[in-house]
């Protein structure tokens, strides 16, 4: 890029990021949409090679195809395009204010990736995020894992799917999407592993939530219980389910429940707290929790894995924590 006679060298992300951005404000001026919904556009527009609204001016339209001209998405790497994409997002979350709706910071997916890799042996698997949102999180964990993975992903927030499944076109990530209430029956076949950022709080479908054990005596089911159950409900025997919970989960006065279903269906591998800094305040905390689920031949681990991460940035904590966490791994899972 060239200004005032200086050369100006941006890098890949910031390059798509800037595509993404410009052509996204033009879509959602000319449109009269929201940021989210134009980026959704443009992303579609990028993906099929073609300018796809038919209402935009003549001046716009070829605006737009000199934009899109001068990017050839086969030149950057999946991260680069997830990247790009995801900064765009955050840009445009910041429109709406819903927390349950927040995408899976880059940290925890990568960290999800690392814990998939060391459970799951096999050279291919199913995976299932049954809370996709933007599709941050799977794609974050289909990009660190150098295995064969058939992934499906559902989410009932329509313009998150629709975000998801560009996400998930532009890097050519082979992904099935359901916009649908994860809660009702899915046409999923089981999976080997589930991976999900689940959503926290009360599940308004009082009808539904009868259908599951884990269904509140009293008034509305946590939302964030019935996807635990869903979760198991789809996984194989022996299959891996690895989910961002809160960290007062454990502590709910409906927590006996989950503790009966966990001590029936599940073995506890591990609970891994993040660090507090990653979160608004200490209430707004998470944590990986690690289950398996119970089959013939499935044995528990001796002990569980538990761990308080340091900041994630701080490395020389963290690799110390890696080298216990890879000992565990070659303790428990050979
Ligand atoms: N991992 C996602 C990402 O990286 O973008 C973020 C997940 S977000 C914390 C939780 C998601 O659950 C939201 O996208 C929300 O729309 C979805 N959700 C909430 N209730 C749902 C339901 N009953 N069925 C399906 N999805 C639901």
């Amino acid at each position: 890029m060239k200004k005032g006679g200086m050369m100006i060298i941006t890098s890949p992300v910031e390059q798509l990021f800037t595509l993404f951005n410009e052509t996204s404000l033009r879509l959602q001026e000319e449109l009269g949409c929201s940021y989210l919904e134009a980026l959704a556009e443009t992303g579609e527009n990028l993906f099929q090679g073609s300018v796809l609204q038919e209402e935009l001016s003549e001046v716009t339209v070829k605006w737009l195809k000199k934009q899109y001209e001068g990017i050839y998405l086969e030149r950057y790497t999946n991260e680069e395009i997830r990247k790009a994409f995801q900064l765009v997002i955050l840009k445009g979350m910041k429109e709406m204010v819903q927390p349950n709706h927040q995408m899976t910071p880059d940290s925890v997916g990568m960290l999800m990736a690392y814990l998939v890799e060391k459970c799951i042996k096999e050279p291919s698997f199913r995976l299932l995020d049954p809370a996709v949102g933007t599709g941050n999180l799977l794609l974050t964990v289909l990009n660190h894992i150098d295995k064969k993975v058939a992934a499906a992903g559902v989410d009932i927030d329509d313009l998150l799917i629709k975000l998801a499944y560009i996400n998930a076109n532009l890097q050519e990530q082979p992904v099935q999407f359901f916009n649908q209430d994860s809660l009702e029956p899915l046409f999923i076949d089981p999976v080997d592993a589930v991976v999900a950022d689940i959503p926290v709080g009360y599940y308004p479908n009082d009808i539904r939530a009868a259908d599951y054990q884990l269904k509140a005596e009293n008034g509305h089911s946590y939302a964030h219980h019935l996807f635990i159950e869903q979760s198991v409900r789809h996984t194989k025997p022996g299959g891996y389910l690895f989910f961002l919970i809160p960290n007062g989960l454990f502590e709910s006065e409906q927590a006996g429940m989950l503790h009966r279903f966990i001590k029936e269906f599940l073995y506890i591998q591990g609970l891994l707290q993040l660090p507090v800094g990653m979160f608004k305040n200490k209430q707004a905390a998470k944590s990986i929790l690690i289950v398996q689920k119970k089959g013939e031949g499935i044995k528990p681990p001796s002990q569980a894995l538990l761990v308080n991460l340091p900041s994630l940035s701080n490395k020389r904590e963290m690799d110390k924590i890696l080298v216990n966490i890879d000992k565990w791994f070659k303790d428990n899972k050979g």
